[in-house]
């Protein structure tokens, strides 16, 4: 039998399967070893006493953090990422008063740390450096580091963890073409590329755009320096609106602001209006319109200090950057060898469409709860370690596919507070997500008794009904009015 292959100590892949070992056998084969497939895997396997097998081609768990760039950060507090049975961080709280965020090189001694606790159980397995390969002949092929292949007969279910796969600069290549001459730097090389005197071209509108202008800015680079290709704008939350434990009022005061705009609102336009007036929806520039969004978070810090980037290029997409101009799908803007251009345009989360989470023989994690992909992952588990029908159990793990536009938001956010009605009606569940750290609302009952989360509580109870059936129901704006 297979026998464990993560090292606590160094994170480092050992051998697992004996090089001349025979079949493998185990009830849940996990594909992927990212924050999903090892929050399902300790959902799933703190209820139950199965045997599970998680791969992952990366040579190391945890994902695309481990190709993340150096000074990435989680954008929302570490208290509730990560897996339910370990803590992340210590929860102090930062310079701007907020909890704190876990940092790249965190993030991999967690997930480490999280994969030797799996395994020193005796019941899991992680292969790193495998690849699965699909079903043959009854069972899962697995593609080793040296390109041997193993066979591995599962008795209960595969687990797909990477349908979301997040797309990652130091993994994606430019979506346009980069002429002879004229150089690109991934956001991973800003570090090494940075030069005195030197100017940038950031090229993308999310996160990892106003992450490659707060850190240039952070390291006093003159916003004068920084020019901005924002083919699109981008809608942003206020990181203040997604606190937990004892900022948990804050939060649920937004949730309360988001049921009622959606339930007062006559149409999107009127709703975004509205939301963006309670400080609960930003644009860096509130006089262009926006269209993008992907539930990336700002401090008010950050937004200030991105404001000052006064040179934003609105002409569409960059088609072909040359040694001297950029040509865009409107126009074309000069550069120079002096130019430092940072792609920034890798679409991070996954646009996969909603699939049925529950199938027979197999479970796709997925977003369930917006803007919660840890607690999505180990409610899965959760609710698959306890068995029952896949039908109810879908009932309580719908598909809420990851927003593109602002569009998707009413959507997104009727799909979230159908499924947590159901969640509150099935009593071991509903004490299961009260329970767990991956809760952003977990803090709530110890703060009932507070005015501003008791007014927030009454103000969603009374609105949420009404909220969804108008989400349901709203008519889109039209384009221009984005
Ligand atoms: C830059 C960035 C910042 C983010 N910040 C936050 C945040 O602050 N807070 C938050 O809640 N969410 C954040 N997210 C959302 C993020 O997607 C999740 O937090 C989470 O890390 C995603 O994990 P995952 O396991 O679903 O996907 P991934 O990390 O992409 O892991 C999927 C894994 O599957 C493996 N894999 C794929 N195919 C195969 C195969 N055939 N065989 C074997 N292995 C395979 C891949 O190697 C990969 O390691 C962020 C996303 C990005 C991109």
């Amino acid at each position: 039998m297979a026998r464990a292959c993560y090292s606590l100590a160094h994170g480092k892949e050992r051998p697992c399967f004996s090089e001349k070992g025979g079949p493998v056998q185990t009830d849940y084969l996990i594909v992927g070893a990212g924050a999903s497939g090892l929050a399902f895997a300790d959902a799933l396997t703190a209820g139950t006493d199965v045997d599970v097998t998680l791969v992952d081609r990366r040579p190391a768990v945890g994902g695309h953090w481990r190709d993340a760039y150096s000074f990435v950060r989680l954008h929302t507090p570490s208290a509730f990422y990560g897996v339910s049975s370990m803590p992340l961080g210590e929860d102090r709280l930062d310079e701007e008063g907020f909890y704190e965020r876990a940092s790249g090189p965190e993030l991999h001694r967690y997930f480490d740390a999280v994969a030797g606790r799996l395994v020193a159980s005796g019941r899991t397995r992680i292969l790193t450096g495998h690849e699965h390969l699909g079903a043959e002949a009854g069972a899962e092929l697995i593609r080793d580091g040296r390109g041997g292949q193993r066979r591995i007969t599962v008795r209960r279910k595969v687990v797909d963890a990477r349908y979301l796969e997040a797309s990652v600069p130091a993994t994606h290549a430019p979506p346009f073409d980069v002429a002879p001459g004229a150089t690109v730097t991934g956001i991973h090389q800003l570090p090494e590329s940075v030069r005195t005197g030197a100017r940038y071209t950031v090229i993308g509108a999310g996160k990892t755009a106003v992450d490659a202008c707060t850190w240039l800015l952070s390291e006093n680079v003159g916003p004068d320096r920084i020019r901005w290709i924002r083919p699109r704008d981008a809608w942003f939350h206020d990181r203040r609106d997604f606190q937990p434990l004892d900022q948990v009022g804050a939060t649920m005061a937004g949730i309360a602001l988001d049921a009622e705009a959606a339930a007062q609102a006559t149409d999107l336009q009127e709703m975004l209006e509205r939301l963006e007036s309670g400080g609960r929806l930003l644009r860096i520039d509130p006089s262009a319109p926006a269209d993008m969004y992907r539930a990336a978070m700002l401090s008010s810090g950050e937004l200030e200090a991105l404001r000052e980037i006064d040179d934003v290029v609105r002409l569409g997409h960059v088609r072909r950057i040359e040694a001297d101009r950029i040509r865009l799908e409107r126009g074309e803007i000069p550069t120079d060898a002096s130019v430092i251009h940072v792609d920034c345009t890798a679409r991070g989360l996954n646009d996969a469409p909603a699939r049925p989470v529950f199938q027979p023989g197999r479970i796709v994690l997925q977003q369930v709860r917006h803007n919660s992909p840890s607690f999505n992952a180990a409610l899965i588990g959760h609710v698959e370690s306890r068995g029952g029908e896949d039908t109810d159990n879908n009932r309580l793990c719908t598909s809420n596919p990851y927003p593109r536009s602002i569009r998707d938001w009413p959507r997104m956010c009727a799909a979230t507070w159908r499924v947590e009605h159901r969640w509150a009606s099935d009593r071991e569940l509903a004490t299961w997500v009260a329970g767990t750290r991956l809760n952003l609302l977990a803090a709530l009952p110890k703060h009932a008794h507070t005015p501003v989360v008791r007014d927030a509580v009454q103000r969603y109870v009374t609105n949420v009904g009404a909220a969804i059936g108008r989400l349901d129901a709203m008519p889109h704006p039209p384009s221009e009015r984005q």
